[in-house]
């Protein structure tokens, strides 16, 4: 076994994020808070677990930190509820489990694992998913769990109108978007993982991408796995992870020419704003966004760190 065959990515969002906009002791949060759940998954490959569980153990720790838009500091629906989105997939098998629209589990991350290895389907939604993790024996968490004081006041601006707003766009002090980790294990097996509070003051039952395999998320250990973070509704319709993993599969392109091609060509034309972080099968990892910032990290096969937040 080669020790040093092991690599992993995390984001913890996209979009308005510039020096100006935050401030030193906020910044240091941020960067910590990346570091740490870096360290988590990257801690599991070490010990020459799965790369399924590294991703898992990078989302939770995200999840569990407030600064970020899923878990613990999802943001507010229209009605003042946190309904999350997370999806989990591995590259080995092509096994997924997602979960939608579900309230009051402390880490949908799980949920869609658990989904993923005890339950006969892919995806599941809403007040099902609630009964499946409660079947699970998943701890329900009360609503208070799940509040914070910035998601709150976001959510007080435009709770009254009509509008909804991605985590990190038209106030950029206040935005986390999206979470999610990618990992290449010891065995050769490419994971990832995404989780989500999704868009403050959503409704409708409203669903972006993190959670709809091939879209937010995807892995594929003959190309590559990803996840993504950015304006849901352009991700989707650009189906943005699996058509990397087509454009390495079927055109011989290498992660960094599908990735620009996707992020900066195709994203762009249409008025995606947003990023993701990608490793393919050779532990090569690509983090490319279009918006001004991205909050993320990677430990690549050299064991070299790197946390960044702007260009
Ligand atoms: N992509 C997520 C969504 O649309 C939002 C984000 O990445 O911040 O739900």
């Amino acid at each position: 076994m080669n020790p040093i065959a092991i690599a992993i990515a995390i984001h913890g969002g996209a979009g308005t994020i510039a020096p100006h906009l935050l401030t030193p002791s906020l910044e240091k949060e941020y960067l910590t808070g990346l570091e740490n759940a870096l360290k988590a998954g990257y801690a599991v490959l070490k010990q020459n677990d799965s790369s399924t569980d590294a991703v898992l153990a990078a989302v939770m720790a995200l999840e569990d930190n407030p600064l970020f838009n899923a878990g613990k500091g999802a943001v507010f629906n229209h009605i003042g509820k946190h309904e999350m989105d997370a999806a989990i997939m591995d590259g080995k098998d092509l096994m997924a489990g997602a979960v939608c629209g579900v309230s009051n589990i402390k880490n949908p991350v799980l949920l869609a694992k658990a989904i993923k290895e005890q339950s006969a389907h892919v995806m599941l939604a809403t007040q099902g998913a609630f009964e499946f993790a409660k079947q699970q024996g998943f701890e329900v968490m009360p609503d208070e769990y799940f509040f914070t004081e910035h998601r709150y006041a976001q959510w007080q601006e435009i709770k009254d109108t009509e509008n909804y707003q991605l985590d990190h766009t038209e106030k950029p002090q206040n935005k986390m978007g999206t979470v999610g980790a990618v990992a290449l294990d010891n065995l050769g097996n490419l994971a990832a993982a995404t989780s989500t509070g999704g868009m403050t003051n959503k409704k409708f039952g409203r669903i972006g991408d993190s959670t709809v395999i091939g879209a937010g998320t995807y892995a594929n250990n003959e190309t590559c796995a990803i996840s993504c973070t950015g304006h849901g509704e352009l991700f989707l319709r650009s189906v943005v992870a699996y058509d990397i993993s087509c454009l390495i599969a079927y055109k011989g392109l290498t992660l960094q020419q599908a990735c620009d091609i996707v992020v900066h060509q195709k994203l762009v034309k249409i008025g995606g704003e947003g990023g993701l972080i990608a490793i393919d099968k050779n532990g090569n990892i690509e983090m490319p966004f279009n918006s001004e910032g991205m909050y993320r990290a990677k430990i690549d096969l050299a064991g070299k760190m790197e946390v960044k937040i702007y260009k």
